[in-house]
């Protein structure tokens, strides 16, 4: 370790880095915990070097349900800050905080996003909004500037750096933004309904003006309902609706059955509530909304 540290400020000193970037050994970065993968990543691109981050709900699971472990109330303890989605998507983040008694700064990432209702039609309480804000990369920017704002106040020393890397990264967002509009466009008029399994993408729907249809409302708590099945079967034929699409944090079952019945292709996987491995097509945020960007587009002309 001490040998690889000599190795790095060796390095660091040749190359000039030192003047540039304030880099910090291990021990002193700030403690950052994210609920789950894709804050995690918005997380990683704005304290960069500055800070140690852990992540709860791994690549590939599903933070609606998840369980908490005893190892993540000792993250909490650790932690000097702490962000979650918000929007009541972590459902189980404030039995999780109360009971590891953390003094942590608990960081809403969402905070000015204009939320969207939910459609869901099994969600009775009123004014239940949607969670999955980060389908919009309009919001993905004011995550980032949330972010931005909760590590220049947990660690002021780093201010410039977290400016520097938020600028840089909102820059990319922007990019990309005109990139995926540039391609949805595209899209004819009579083509833009998608089958997935549950209701993640409607900040996208109403960004590029699509449709998702699912069995499963905006959580995946609570199975389909026969009914509703039976509902989305008559509908895709009745619509003629070609594009389905099975998440990769969800039990494809379901979507193969409606497939089976109605004859229509699954499309392949898209990426809704949390990125993919490191080696995977969604690794990063950016990378997500590309490729889920791609398929959709390849689907639907
Ligand atoms: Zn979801």
């Amino acid at each position: 370790m001490q040998y690889r540290r000599t190795i790095l400020k060796n390095f660091i000193l040749a190359t000039g880095l030192l003047a540039t970037v304030p880099s910090l050994a291990q021990e002193t970065k700030m403690p950052v915990v994210a609920s789950f993968s894709i804050l995690g990543d918005f997380i990683k691109n704005i304290g960069g070097d500055r800070i140690n981050l852990t992540t709860l709900v791994a690549a590939g699971a599903d933070a609606h349900v998840y369980a908490p472990t005893p190892n993540d109330a000792q993250k909490l303890v650790q932690a000097k800050v702490i962000f979650i989605n918000g929007l009541k998507f972590e459902s189980w983040m404030d039995r999780l905080v109360a009971s590891s008694g953390t003094k942590a700064a608990i960081v809403t990432s969402t905070k000015s996003v204009n939320p969207l209702k939910s459609k869901d039609a099994h969600d009775h309480t009123h004014g239940a909004v949607d969670p999955h804000a980060w389908h919009d990369i309009a919001n993905a920017k004011t995550y980032s500037i949330n972010i931005r704002n909760a590590l220049i106040e947990a660690d002021p020393a780093g201010k410039v750096v977290y400016e520097k890397n938020a600028t840089l990264y909102i820059d990319k967002l922007n990019i990309l933004e005109a990139e995926i509009k540039t391609a949805m466009v595209k899209i004819p008029a009579s083509k833009r309904k998608i089958i997935t399994s549950h209701d993640a993408f409607g900040y996208f729907a109403k960004k590029y003006n699509l449709e998702f249809i699912a069995p499963q409302g905006i959580s995946t708590d609570a199975e389909a309902s026969a009914k509703d099945v039976a509902k989305i079967i008559r509908q895709i034929k009745a619509e003629k609706i070609t594009a389905m699409f099975v998440e990769n944090i969800t039990d494809p079952r379901l979507l193969q059955r409606i497939a089976s019945e109605t004859g229509i292709k699954i499309g392949g996987t898209i990426f809704s509530d949390s990125l993919s491995s490191e080696s995977g097509k969604a690794a990063t945020y950016m990378d997500m909304m590309r490729h889920n960007s791609e398929q959709i587009v390849q689907a639907l002309n």
